[in-house]
């Protein structure tokens, strides 16, 4: 997840291209999965103040995060797995252009097991992840589990989780703008053991 740390400069909005283009389900008919040629030629534009950090946040971000060349390059060098990369344009107030940025969508699979997460949804559907809540916010959710067998082994994988082969290269190469969880704790809302790099 990306750190949202005033200190880093996050992406305020899209100046250019659609995000919000989605497929219907086949399964449950919702609008969650999203259409892969939205993700070509988006342009993005970055707050005033702050750095920029190896991951940026943006606030319209489900199924991705966007990162740096330089993190992508390491994630593939170590032969990561569960993700596309698309290549965006950056641009802030001063028309200073950067596009040495990716969108990472997130490919890889599993599903939460919300039966022994302690509360059930109203709806989730196992073929895209679209959820509907009922009732109270933040669900009490206290420790994650997934469904068995349903993780597919990608290092990237479900929304923003990974495996600890991701953290270690975020750590060992001191990759700024980064919020790093234990994956027990990942749906927790009174979880407080973040890591932000
Ligand atoms: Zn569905």
């Amino acid at each position: 997840m990306a750190n949202c740390a005033g200190k880093y400069k996050y992406l305020d909005r899209i100046i250019e291209g659609d995000l919000d283009v989605r497929q219907e389900c086949i399964e449950c008919h919702n609008y969650l999965k999203y259409d892969d040629s939205i993700y070509n030629n988006l342009v993005f534009h970055a707050s005033k103040k702050g750095k920029y950090a190896d991951c940026l946040m943006y606030s319209g971000a489900t199924n991705f995060i966007i990162i740096s060349k330089k993190a992508l390059e390491l994630f593939k060098t170590n032969r990561l797995t569960g993700f596309e990369e698309y290549p965006i344009t950056i641009i802030d107030d001063k028309e200073n252009i950067f596009d040495q940025y990716y969108i990472l969508k997130i490919t890889g699979n599993a599903l939460l097991d919300y039966g022994k997460m302690g509360e059930q949804p109203k709806f989730y559907c196992k073929k895209c992840g679209y959820v509907e809540y009922s009732g109270q916010r933040p669900m009490n959710y206290k420790q994650t589990y997934l469904i068995e067998e349903s993780w597919d082994g990608s290092d990237f994988f479900l929304d923003d989780l990974c495996t600890q082969r991701v953290v270690d290269i975020i750590l060992k190469n001191k990759l700024k703008g980064f919020i790093i969880t234990e994956l027990i704790n990942a749906y927790n809302p009174f979880n407080m053991n973040y890591i932000n790099t």
